[in-house]
């Protein structure tokens, strides 16, 4: 047979983090013990309250169709969220709700490219960015942020990036991989930025509850009136709520972009899960402790990791300040050798850190950082302290 798949489709790269978290699960199936430090996904049960209202919904006889984009219900706890933490106002037609913050990112793409427009998506990234830019027919432009800059954009960079093909700039706070923040100040040079080049503003802010600095999330759409026009803002309950199964993300924009997304899910899923709706009404509603609570053993977890890659000789890292995620620099590392093998990349330390020492770790070329690695901390105390010791015996290991 000679017929030809979609080029588009053959070009996507399949999710590598996902891969290896597969790998890591099948492996201690088979009864290895392994400590995964993959999955970027809390090891906490979802909240009693959030589970009970689905449960609820269930016996109510919430289980049938809902509008496309969302219950309205939904919506409006939505724009109630985002006034009351993110001082951002937002109308229900301004709202979409959809199947996880990774669905509510492709809709975002498919309803502002159009083929050949540029996408900015400062490196390192999460990996799902440039290969959602490319399936709506958009051109990822990557702009390399290195450690000396705390992995973040300079103003300069974003000045000699710009073309007039620029449609849209990530911004991704706190990050995922580096942890890294960017403050008030920062993004209101961004703001200007996008603001004189026209350019919209696609802000993940997924990690918002997840701040270690004590400070809280700055959203980029509450700084002006010209920002907030230009501005996408992303957000779900997988990280906040422990809710990573439920698959339930949205998105705040304006009402012109909320009607083409709206159009475009009605086709491709219709509603995100009617009972997962009705928990995520608790969830952003109903009493934020758990929120709280598992900040702070994260946080614990973030100091732990920190202070344990800082003792092991040839890694570095910068302290996250939210999300949980350490993002080591393996450069010094990978000018030593194991077991006589060079090692030319972050991807052939994983592989053996798996084979001979049972840990899984994220190498972050598909994140735009050959030689760095990362290392989801949202398991427990102990397996974190076991993991850590695992690697330091591998560093110990190299000629
Ligand atoms: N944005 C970032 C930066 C992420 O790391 C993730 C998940 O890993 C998502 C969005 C999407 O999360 P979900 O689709 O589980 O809501």
């Amino acid at each position: 047979m000679s017929l030809e798949l979609s080029k588009k489709a053959s070009a996507v790269k399949p999710s590598s983090t996902l891969a290896i978290t597969a790998k890591a699960k099948s492996l201690r199936a088979s009864g290895v013990d392994v400590v995964g430090f993959v999955a970027g996904e809390p090891d906490f049960d979802t909240p009693k309250n959030i589970c009970d209202a689905a449960i609820k919904a269930i016996n109510d006889g919430h289980t049938k169709y809902t509008a496309a984009s969302g219950l309205d219900e939904l919506k409006e706890a939505v724009c109630r969220k985002f006034k009351r933490e993110n001082n951002i106002e937002y109308n229900k037609n301004q709202i979409v709700i959809s199947n996880g913050g990774k669905h509510s990112l492709t809709n975002v793409f498919a309803a502002i490219l159009n083929p050949g427009d540029e996408v900015i998506i400062p490196a390192p990234y999460w990996l799902s960015y440039p290969e959602m830019v490319k399936l709506s027919d958009g051109v990822p432009v990557f702009i390399r942020c290195e450690k000396s800059q705390n992995y973040k954009l300079t103003m300069d960079q974003l000045e000699k990036a710009v073309t007039a093909k620029t449609k849209a700039l990530v911004l991704t706070s706190p990050s995922n991989p580096t942890g890294m923040i960017y403050s008030k100040s920062e993004l209101e040079q961004i703001a200007d930025w996008a603001v004189r080049h026209d350019v919209y503003v696609v802000s993940d802010e997924i990690y918002e509850n997840l701040i270690y600095t004590g400070e809280k999330n700055t959203s980029i759409a509450s700084l002006n009136d010209e920002i907030y026009k230009r501005t996408i803002t992303v957000n779900g309950l997988a990280k906040s709520y422990a809710m990573t199964g439920w698959r339930i993300g949205y998105v705040g924009a304006s009402v012109e972009i909320a009607k083409l997304m709206s159009g475009v899910q009605s086709h491709q899923t219709s509603n995100p899960n009617s009972i997962a709706q009705y928990a995520a009404i608790e969830a952003l509603d109903g009493d934020q402790k758990s929120v709280a609570d598992m900040l702070a053993a994260f946080k614990i977890r973030r100091d732990y990791i920190y202070k344990a890659v800082k003792d092991i000789p040839y890694l570095d890292a910068l302290e996250p300040e939210g999300a949980f995620y350490l993002f080591v620099d393996c450069s010094e590392a990978l000018k030593h050798t194991y077991k006589g093998n060079k090692l030319n990349d972050a991807a052939e330390m994983a592989k053996y850190l798996l084979e001979d020492y049972n840990v899984a770790v994220i190498p972050c070329a598909d994140f735009g950082f050959p030689d760095h690695m990362r290392l989801a901390y949202a398991i427990s105390d102990e397996n974190i302290k076991k993991g850590m010791d695992r690697i330091a015996e591998f560093i110990k290991a190299l000629d």
